[in-house]
């Protein structure tokens, strides 16, 4: 009665499991991998079911069951490679479970023992394990919590590889009618639910870390470009500034303005400026490299910090993004119609803090927007006219970096 409590046990919190991923998925919006691990539970409840509830003298049981956690472990491995960044080569997969099921075939044919099914099954299991173990370990990524599915889906390996065999030195043969009654019987239902319950608590964790992960940034972007909004940005650069001087090396600011923006609006009406907006956004997302960042910090107005970069090669970078945006076509406005944008671009000094550097390149900015727009102005050079005009870039630069 124990053993039957027990084996419905782990399928009802395999269930419990598929639908908690499955939700996590559907309502967090989460990558194809969760809902990966939401099939996987469900196909490992079937198995459990089938061996539960199939008579267990029909020698289709095993068949059955081996199917079921097959295609569970092919869909879990697939779905941890898919979130690693890794591709899991299914085929070979598949051809480990169809040799798996033709032996299986073949030793229930010959013998009502069904010892060396299950050490069969098992292998089969344990070598699809050691499969993606493999293919997980080629990741780059190694946070802790990859270390964790890693260690687990090992363990997973080890003991399936091992424990059928060490389980039936003691118990020789079991023939197929008493299977329910063997010592191998409680001993996998025990067996399984630990390991149903410690594969899901890890799983469930690196699901929350990556769903956390995603809410804090989408409340960091800005939904309109993709880039960060003003304080993530300055937030960001409130870091970076420091790192720059710890390791000595360039940081570049770069700050532009799209040109006569509001006669956008005024013209083609709001959601043509939108598009205007979100097509600089995507370009600044297509020109700079990873380690930069890319802030949207105003209606019309753009931040890009270039990270290890001294200030003229952060000038040409303004420079082809200025280009690059003067060519650029924009849905809602006619055909013949190209945008311009404005560039500032500073290099941080010993010392210096966001709000000094950000005055700068602003300023540097506003000589662009004074010298006729469509223009990269440096502020390591002489910005020429700073002298008559550097109250009042002053003043405004400084009201934009302290809002
Ligand atoms: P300048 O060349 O000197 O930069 O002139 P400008 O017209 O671009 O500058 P101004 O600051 O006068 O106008 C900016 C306009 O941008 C005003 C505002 O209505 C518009 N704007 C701000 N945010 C958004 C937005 O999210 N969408 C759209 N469509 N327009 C916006
Ligand atoms: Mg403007
Ligand atoms: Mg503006």
């Amino acid at each position: 009665m124990q053993t039957q409590i027990l084996g419905l046990l782990t399928p009802l919190m395999a269930l419990v499991f598929a639908a908690t991923f499955a939700l996590f998925w559907h309502l967090g919006r989460m990558n194809r991998h969760v809902l990966g691990f939401a099939v996987s539970y469900a196909l490992f409840a079937c198995g459990f079911l089938s061996t539960h509830f199939l008579p267990p003298e029909a020698l289709y049981v095993f068949h059955a069951t081996q199917a079921f956690y097959s295609l569970g472990c092919i869909v879990l491995l697939g779905a941890l490679c898919e979130r690693a960044g890794q591709r899991l080569h299914i085929g070979s997969l598949a051809f480990v479970y169809v040799v798996s099921a033709l032996t299986l075939a073949l030793t229930t044919s010959l013998s009502n023992d069904v010892g060396p099914r299950l050490v069969i099954v098992n292998i089969g299991y344990g070598v699809m394990f050691a499969m993606g173990v493999t293919t997980l370990l080629t990741a780059r990524r190694r946070d802790i919590i990859s270390v964790a599915i890693i260690a687990i889906m090992a363990f997973q390996a080890v003991d399936f590889l091992v424990r059928p065999t060490l389980t039936l030195l003691f118990e020789r043969s079991i023939p197929a009618e008493v299977y329910r009654d063997s010592i191998y019987y409680s001993l996998i239902g025990l067996v399984l639910g630990v390991k149903t319950v410690s594969t899901a608590m890890v799983l469930l964790g690196a699901t929350i870390a990556e769903w956390a992960k995603d809410l804090r940034e989408s409340g960091e972007r800005d939904p309109l470009t993709g880039l960060l909004n003003r304080g993530a940005f300055e937030d960001s650069m409130r870091d970076l500034i420091p790192r720059a001087q710890t390791e000595r090396r360039p940081l570049s600011l770069v700050v532009a303005d799209i040109d006569h923006f509001k006669q956008v609006n005024d013209i083609w009406g709001h959601q043509a400026g939108d598009e205007a907006i979100s097509g600089f956004g995507e370009l600044v997302q297509r020109t700079v490299r990873g380690c930069d960042i890319g802030g949207r910090i105003g209606g019309e107005e753009f931040c890009i910090a270039v990270w290890n970069c001294e200030n003229e090669p952060a000038e040409r970078l303004a420079d082809r993004i200025r280009e690059a945006f003067g060519s650029l076509e924009h849905a809602g406005l006619s055909d013949n119609i190209r945008l311009t944008a404005s560039f500032g671009v500073a290099t941080a000094r010993e010392g210096e803090t966001y709000r000094a550097l950000f005055a700068r390149a602003d300023a540097a900015l506003y000589a662009a927007k004074a010298k006729g727009r469509n223009r990269v102005e440096n502020a390591e050079r002489e910005l020429p006219g700073e002298a008559t005009q550097e109250p009042a870039v002053g003043a405004r630069a400084l009201r934009k970096a302290s809002a």
